[in-house]
C-alpha cells in the first residue's frame, strides 16, 4: 500500500480531509493534477465569505438570528423536491450543515486559526417572501485574509504532516480511473503530467510524461466542480433555465474541469442533481485575467438599477444581490431577451463608491493582507471607490462613464453589436424611480429594499449608499456596467451518506470510497437543493471534508 488513504484534490475539502486523517495518525497520499503553486484550489481565490448563524459578530451589529430562522431560510431556498431519490441524503446533509453553522463551526474555525472580520454581509436578500428563497438576516461572515485566510491553516497542516512523514504530496498526478477489486475501491490510476512553472491560477499543460497507480485502504474524492468546463455546464444546463447563453465567462480556474465526475460514474458511483448549478448574472470580464475567460463577480449592494438587454428595468424580486438563480432564470426564459447574453447596471458614482465589491481574494487586497488600518481607510473613511473597483472603471471593457444619460446610453450601445437601448425609454424609467426617493417610504420595491437595508447597521456603515436620485448630477457621473453570465459552482454531484461514503447505483455505499466538497454537491450530492444562501460553499467543504476525513480514519484504523 502506498498510503492508508488517498485524497484526490488538494483544494479546501481535500486539505481538511487530509488534516483530519493525519491528526488521527493515518498516512495520506494527497494527489492533485496541479503543482504546488495551486495548493488550496478555488478557496484561495475566494472572497472568504462564510455562512454562520447566531454569532457574536451578528449580535454586535444588532442582528438576531437562530437555527430555526436559518433552517427555514435554507428550506425556502433549497426547495428539495426529490426526497425519495436524489435529495434523500442531500436534505439530511443540509440540516446537519445548518446545525454546524449555528453550532460548532465558529469555534472550530477559531481553533484552526481562522479569524473573522467584524463585517457581516447580507448576501442573497431573497425573493421577498418569508418562506421563499434568501437570507432573512445578514450571515455572510468574511474571514481575515479572505479565501487565503480560510485555506492557509489547512495548507500549513499539510506541510507539517509532510515534514512529519504522514503525508506525501503527489503534485501533477492526474487521476483518470478509480481502481476497484470486488466492488471495493483500492486505489487510483492516471497520468503524471509534465512540470509547469505557471503561477497560481494560470492554466497549466496537460502533457503526460508517465503513468501511475497508487493503492490504499480508502480514497477520498475532493476534486471540485465543473465551472471551467463550459461543455459540461451546457450538457447539464436545466430546461427550467431556458437555454444556456451563447457566451459565458468563467469564474473559476481551468482545473475546475469536472472530469472526475464522469470518471466516478464509470466506476459505478451514483451522481445526482447534475442539473443544479450556481452561476451569476453579474459577471464582468477581468481586465487583468489570470485564467482563461477570467470573470469577476460584482457583489452588488441593492441600489443599482438593473435593465435587460432591451433596456427594460428588471421586475422585482430580480434586484441586485437578491436572487441569483431567479434572475438568471428570468433573463434566460423571457422570450425577447433570452437571445441576448447580457444585462445592464445603471448607477451613480456615489453608489459605486459605497456599494461595489468584487468577489475574489485578489480583488480585496486590504482584507486579504489582513491589514486592519487599510480596511478602515479604504472602506469607511475613504472618498472614492476602493482601488480594485477604480481600476475596473479605468480599464474594464464592460464599464462606461458619462455625465449625461444620453451620453451614457450612446456608450452602452457601442458595447453591443446593435444599438438596443433607447435613451428616452431609460430616462422615463429612471425618472419614475427617482420620484420615489423624496419620502422615507415608497411604493417601489427596490427603494423600499434600500431603506430596509440601511436599517441594518453593517449596511449603513459600509455597504448601502443613502438613497438619492440617479439623475442627480451631484451624485454623478453616471456609470453603466455590461453584465455577463459567469459560471461558478456545481450544486449536485456524488451522492454520499452522512459519513461521506460515496453511494453506488443501488444506493449502497461503495467500499473504500468517500467524497467531499463541491464534487459531492457540498454533501449528499446537493445540500443546497436548487438555490444557495451564499458563504455555504467554503463551509460545505470544511464540513464535508471534516466528516470524510474522520470517517475514512475510523474505517482504516
Ligand atoms: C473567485 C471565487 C470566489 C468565491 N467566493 C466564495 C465565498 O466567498 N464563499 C464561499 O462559500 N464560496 C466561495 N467560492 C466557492 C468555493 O471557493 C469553492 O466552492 C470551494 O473552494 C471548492 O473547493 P473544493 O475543495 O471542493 O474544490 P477545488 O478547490 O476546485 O479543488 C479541487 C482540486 O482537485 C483537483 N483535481 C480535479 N480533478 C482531478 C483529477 N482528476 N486528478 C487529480 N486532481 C484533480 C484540482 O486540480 C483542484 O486542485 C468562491 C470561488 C471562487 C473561484
Amino acid at each position: 500500500m502506498d498510503a492508508d488513504v488517498i485524497v484526490v484534490g488538494a483544494g479546501l475539502a481535500g486539505l481538511v480531509a487530509a488534516r483530519e486523517l493525519t491528526a488521527r495518525g493515518r498516512k495520506v497520499a494527497l494527489v492533485d493534477q496541479e503543482g504546488p503553486a495551486n495548493l488550496g484550489g478555488q478557496a484561495y481565490w475566494s472572497f472568504g465569505g462564510l455562512f454562520l448563524v447566531d454569532t457574536p459578530e451578528q449580535r454586535r451589529l444588532g442582528v438576531r438570528d437562530s437555527f430555526e430562522l436559518a433552517w427555514s431560510d435554507w428550506q425556502g431556498s433549497a426547495r428539495f423536491d426529490r426526497l425519495d431519490d436524489e435529495d434523500v441524503w442531500a436534505v439530511r446533509w443540509a440540516r446537519a450543515y445548518v446545525e454546524f453553522a449555528a453550532g460548532e463551526k465558529r469555534a472550530w474555525l477559531g481553533s484552526r486559526g481562522v479569524r473573522l472580520t467584524p463585517v457581516v454581509g447580507w448576501a442573497e436578500r431573497g425573493e421577498l417572501r418569508a418562506d421563499g428563497h434568501g437570507n432573512s438576516v445578514p450571515r455572510f461572515h468574511i474571514a481575515w485574509g479572505t479565501g487565503t485566510g480560510v485555506v492557509a491553516p489547512f495548507v500549513d497542516d499539510a506541510h507539517r504532516a509532510a515534514a512529519g512523514g504522514l503525508l506525501r504530496f503527489f503534485h501533477r498526478y492526474r487521476v483518470d480511473e478509480l481502481v476497484l477489486q470486488d466492488g471495493v475501491v483500492t486505489g487510483v490510476r492516471g497520468a503524471v503530467l509534465a512540470d509547469d512553472p505557471a503561477p497560481r491560477g494560470v492554466a497549466t499543460n496537460r502533457d503526460p510524461v508517465g503513468e501511475f497507480e497508487l493503492t490504499a485502504q480508502a480514497v477520498v474524492l475532493a476534486t471540485g466542480g465543473i465551472g471551467a468546463n463550459h461543455e459540461m455546464v451546457r450538457r447539464f444546463w436545466p430546461e427550467r433555465m431556458g437555454a444556456a447563453p451563447r457566451e459565458m465567462i468563467t469564474g473559476v480556474p481551468a482545473y475546475v474541469d469536472g472530469r472526475m465526475l464522469d470518471i466516478s460514474a464509470d466506476a459505478g458511483v451514483r451522481l445526482v442533481n447534475r442539473d443544479r448549478m450556481w452561476h451569476y448574472t453579474e459577471g464582468i470580464r477581468n481586465w487583468d485575467p489570470v485564467w482563461p475567460r477570467h470573470a469577476i463577480r460584482i457583489l452588488p449592494g441593492p441600489s443599482p438599477m438593473w435593465f435587460d438587454a432591451l433596456g427594460r428595468r428588471l421586475p422585482d424580486p430580480y434586484l441586485p444581490g437578491y436572487d441569483t438563480l431567479g434572475t438568471l432564470k428570468y433573463l434566460r426564459t423571457t422570450e425577447d431577451i433570452a437571445p441576448y447574453d447580457h444585462s445592464w447596471f445603471v448607477l451613480t458614482r456615489r453608489i459605486i463608491e459605497k456599494e461595489f465589491a468584487l468577489s475574489g481574494s485578489e480583488q480585496n487586497p486590504d482584507l486579504t493582507r489582513g491589514d486592519r488600518a487599510a480596511v478602515l481607510r479604504e472602506r469607511l473613511l475613504k472618498r472614492g471607490a476602493p482601488e480594485p473597483v477604480a481600476a475596473f472603471l479605468r480599464h474594464g471593457e464592460d464599464f462606461v462613464v458619462a455625465a449625461s444619460l444620453d451620453d451614457l446610453v450612446r456608450k452602452m450601445n457601442a458595447l453591443t453589436d446593435e444599438p438596443l437601448l433607447d435613451a428616452a425609454a431609460l430616462h422615463r424609467q429612471i425618472e419614475a424611480r427617482d420620484l420615489q426617493v423624496a419620502n422615507a417610504f415608497s411604493k417601489d420595491a427596490q427603494v423600499q429594499g434600500i431603506r430596509n437595508a440601511r436599517r441594518y447597521l453593517g449596511d449603513r456603515l459600509v455597504r448601502v449608499a443613502a438613497p438619492h436620485r440617479i439623475l442627480d448630477p451631484a451624485a454623478g457621473p453616471l456609470v453603466g456596467v455590461k453584465l455577463h453570465v459567469l459560471t461558478r459552482k456545481t450544486l449536485g454531484g456524488v451522492q454520499t451518506d452522512l459519513d461521506a461514503r460515496a453511494l453506488g447505483l443501488d444506493g449502497r455505499p461503495i467500499g473504500g470510497l468517500y467524497a467531499a466538497g463541491e464534487v459531492a454537491g457540498f454533501g449528499g450530492g446537493g445540500a443546497h437543493g436548487y438555490s444557495a444562501l451564499e458563504g455555504t460553499f467554503l463551509g460545505g467543504c470544511l464540513f464535508t471534508g471534516r466528516v470524510a476525513g474522520r470517517a475514512a480514519a475510523d474505517a482504516t484504523a
